[in-house]
């Protein structure tokens, strides 16, 4: 065997490996469209080496020859086109748009003119890397598409794209040196980027984006630990998370934060005379009012069955009373409906304001329960805002 069919042999591992990793993540971890693509990119790249290799054992001559370069000339744009149609789909954008065809069958109908129609070697060769160039500056563009926080594992994958779309760039300038016809100078150095940088890319970038599933899959886990699945708002523990951190923030810049709890009033009625679904839509729909209630920036969460928690940040007492009683109001106003009938809730809140007596968030919500205990033993629907004494 020659050197290069070493590295065709390792490269078809790589690529069949890769393959079955990916489809194994569309199975388990990440039964999305994107992963498919990529798994699907895998089995393009593994065919495509079996090309590669075929080349070397049944030498095609003549017209045979020419059809086989640009056959793998469209494997190799499919790949660079699976892997932009999976960022992009793991975006939320639609995988396929028509521009992104039209741009494929115009590369591919370049590679078969100067093939042959007007065959120039340097321009049949200089299409696809630098073809991978565009498609990965692409990749990078969806990554790092303005607003966009970007995650240790995706800056991982940025930076090998960037790396292959160097590599890719000075192989297609290499290839185009040559001229119209084949220069052998210019063509080893070709093959000498493409055979040194090639594996170790595909495998970087392989071994990247499944690293990005992982995180993608983590991530999920981490937000579904901290929501409650009824109404979608933070649960218990993602209320006191949140509240911490801003507590914490909020010594440190000697601000002030407000606390309020509010608990549905004789809500046990509502399951009892209209059913636990009324009551489970009727949590839905107090959710919604509060959410809607509050400013950007202002967390509410539902810290337990029917009772939920606001935390204004940067916000004093008069101000924070005004919001609450605000929300009340709404609360009150808004009707609840079934097929049959009509009703309304209301809900008592207690408030309070961290104090430099306390000595975590735990402490503030401890004074906010107590003043809704006080808001329930006072009669119900009202804003009782704790005292000290
Ligand atoms: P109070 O004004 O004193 O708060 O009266 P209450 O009836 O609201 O108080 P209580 O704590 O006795 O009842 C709370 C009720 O909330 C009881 C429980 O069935 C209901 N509840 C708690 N979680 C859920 C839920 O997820 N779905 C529904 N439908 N009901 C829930
Ligand atoms: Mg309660
Ligand atoms: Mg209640």
């Amino acid at each position: 065997m020659t050197n290069i069919e070493y590295v065709f042999v390792a490269q078809f591992f790589t690529g069949l490996m890769l393959a079955v990793v990916f489809f194994v993540a569309w199975r388990t971890i990440e039964p999305k469209s994107h992963t498919l693509s990529w798994s699907l990119l895998f089995v393009v790249v593994t065919l495509q080496y079996i090309l590669n290799a075929l080349v070397d054992l049944v030498p095609f001559v003549g017209i045979a020859r020419d059809i086989y370069w640009v056959v793998v000339n469209a494997m190799a744009l499919m790949v660079q086109a699976l892997a932009l149609v999976g960022f992009r789909q793991r975006a939320g954008m639609r995988g396929w748009p028509r521009a992104l065809i039209t741009y494929l069958v115009v590369v591919e109908a370049l590679v078969f003119w100067f093939t042959m129609v007007y065959f120039h070697q340097g321009l049949r060769m200089v299409l696809i890397p630098w073809s991978a160039t565009i498609m990965l500056a692409g990749c990078t563009w969806i990554l790092l598409r303005p607003g966009r926080k970007l995650r240790a594992t995706e800056w991982g994958a940025v930076v090998m794209f960037l790396l292959k779309a160097v590599a890719d760039f000075a192989s297609g300038a290499a290839a185009l040196a040559q001229g119209a016809q084949p220069d052998e100078r210019y063509l080893e150095l070709y093959r000498q980027i493409n055979f040194l940088t090639g594996p170790a890319m595909v495998t970087g970038l392989g071994l990247f984006t499944v690293l990005i599933l992982a995180d993608d899959l983590a991530d999920r886990m981490r937000t579904l630990a901290i929501t409650d699945q009824l109404t979608g708002l933070l649960n218990r523990r993602g209320f006191e998370q949140a509240a911490a951190s801003i507590f914490a923030l909020a010594r440190r810049q000697d601000q002030t934060i407000c606390i309020a709890l509010a608990d549905l009033d004789h809500f046990k009625a509502v399951n009892d005379s209209h059913g636990h679904h009324v009551g489970d839509r009727t949590l839905r729909s107090v959710a919604k009012t509060l959410a809607a209630g509050v400013r950007a920036g202002d967390i509410v969460g539902r810290i337990g069955g029917e009772e939920f928690g606001v935390l204004l940040p940067w916000t004093d007492p008069p101000s924070g009373l005004e919001v609450i009683e605000r929300l009340r109001r709404m609360l009150e106003a808004n009707p609840l409906t079934t097929k049959s009938i009509r009703f309304f809730v209301t809900a008592s809140f207690g408030v309070a304001q961290a104090a430099p007596d306390h000595d975590s968030i735990y402490d503030v919500l401890k004074d906010a329960d107590h003043a809704l205990y006080q808001a329930k033993q006072a009669g119900r629907n009202r804003v009782q805002v704790h005292t000290s004494n």
